[in-house]
């Protein structure tokens, strides 16, 4: 517990509120979110088989911790808060999450506590009467923690606060230049005289026809002549924010995080440039499109991961630790989209369950529901995101599998009844070891 003392908790949060307000950039208030939720992650601590998945899920916020490492040292000192650096390390460096993959609960628990307890507080004297917290080294507690994490949200839940243009612009470019790798990887795979080119979508708050325009405002999309259009966050009405509380109807913890969300979803560029490029040689009309949107969604992570730590490390956007930040979060919006859809009615849920199984198992060939993509995302913007963000989560392998896959689909001559098999199977272990409810 932390010292009782009321004058001293006031006096703290007096300082901590002036630090977040004043000194955070809005970067490091929401690296710093990122942390602080996952500390009490549903996988990390509770008592719980860990599934595939929830190993992957260990393994991005593992990446996030070390990357980030450097700049969250600093941003928890502004707080005078410490991360035990060296015994974090431990637990990076894999011996711990060798305990922590054995599936024995007992050390599972163990890491738990590992890295709560790594966050402490130093001694500090907070003004006049509070006395000295003792001993520095005191946990931050859950009371602390959770009023951290609402501070922080509400400096994060207004429009200006993030660059959203600059963001989407640097993210694609990051985007254009993995492709060229992977494209020397393959060697003609890509159309050399494609040019793509982002468009801010082009958002008129005074707008009379909002009602109508908002809904091709708010969500990213492209086109095969190579125009990627991307929103602005900043620029939105309640028309626009409309459409994403479609998709976003819970968050784990708070209810502010619109504005962050769309920090996040630059990722769906990802997606989107592989639209681009998706052509002439591509047969989809008897697969509704669904086929293109299983490409662009298995690339996504990988070509992320690529940007990140292979193609575009000096990239100041991905030092930090933002592109497993990123799939944390994707993680997190798939998750709770799941908690939802299992409370539908019997026969939707598992229509939908079955129908994405099947859709993976047939690498993309038949259809996870009866509508087309572009019906289903008007009648069900949180079905249509749950498809389309599940499946990079389930096939990611740190771009090992990519090379060979845009290899077959790009430059072998196609004929639709090809089954891909170049040494990757169908990750049935991943699909069946899908569960949140485990
Ligand atoms: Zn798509």
């Amino acid at each position: 517990m932390m010292n009782n003392d009321q004058g001293l908790v006031v006096a703290r949060r007096k300082h901590w509120s002036n630090v977040i307000h004043q000194e955070l950039s809005a970067r490091a208030a929401s690296r710093l979110l990122s942390l602080l939720d996952h500390l009490n992650d549903h996988i990390l601590f509770e008592d719980k088989p860990v599934s595939s998945l929830g190993r992957r899920h260990h393994a991005f916020f593992v990446r996030f911790l070390k990357k980030a490492s450097h700049a969250l040292q600093k941003d928890l000192l502004l707080f005078d808060l410490r991360l035990e650096w060296n015994e974090v390390s431990l637990l990076l460096e894999g011996r711990k999450s060798a305990e922590f993959a054995s599936g024995n609960k007992e050390k599972e628990k163990g890491v738990v506590v590992f890295i709560r307890h790594s966050i402490s507080m130093e001694a500090k004297e907070y003004g006049g009467d509070a006395s000295t917290i003792t001993n520095g080294g005191e946990c931050l507690d859950e009371e602390d923690r959770l009023w951290l994490i609402e501070t922080i949200e509400a400096k994060l839940q207004h429009k200006n606060v993030f660059d959203y243009e600059r963001l989407n612009v640097e993210v694609l470019k990051s985007a254009i230049k993995v492709l060229s790798f992977v494209q020397e990887q393959t060697g003609y795979v890509l159309d050399t005289k494609k040019v793509v080119h982002g468009e801010k979508l082009h958002i008129e708050p005074d707008d009379e026809n909002i009602e109508f325009t908002a809904e091709h405002q708010w969500n990213y999309s492209a086109s095969s002549s190579g125009v990627v259009l991307f929103p602005d966050a900043n620029l939105f009405t309640d028309e626009h924010w409309k459409y994403w509380k479609e998709v976003r109807t819970s968050h784990k913890v708070g209810s502010r995080r619109l504005f962050r969300d769309y920090e996040f979803r630059v990722i769906t560029l990802f997606h989107e440039v592989i639209h681009c490029f998706q052509g002439h040689k591509w047969v989809f009309e008897d697969f509704k499109l669904w086929q293109a949107e299983f490409e662009a969604s298995y690339s996504q992570l990988d070509l992320l991961h690529l940007a990140a730590n292979v193609v575009d490390t000096d990239n100041e956007i991905w030092r930090d630790g933002f592109a497993e930040e990123s799939m944390l979060w994707l993680f997190d919006l798939v998750r709770e989209i799941h908690a939802l859809i299992k409370e539908e009615t019997c026969d939707s849920k598992k229509e939908l369950l079955i129908g994405y199984e099947a859709w993976v198992s047939s690498h993309g060939r038949i259809s996870p529901v009866s509508q087309s993509s572009d019906e289903l995302f008007e009648q069900n913007k949180s079905h249509n995101t749950y498809l389309k963000c599940r499946l990079p989560l389930e096939v990611f392998s740190e771009g090992q599998q990519l090379v060979s896959y845009f290899k077959y689909r790009w430059c072998a001559d196609l004929s639709t009844k090809d089954t891909y098999n170049m040494g990757h199977q169908v990750p049935h272990d991943l699909i069946s070891a899908f569960s949140f409810d485990q």
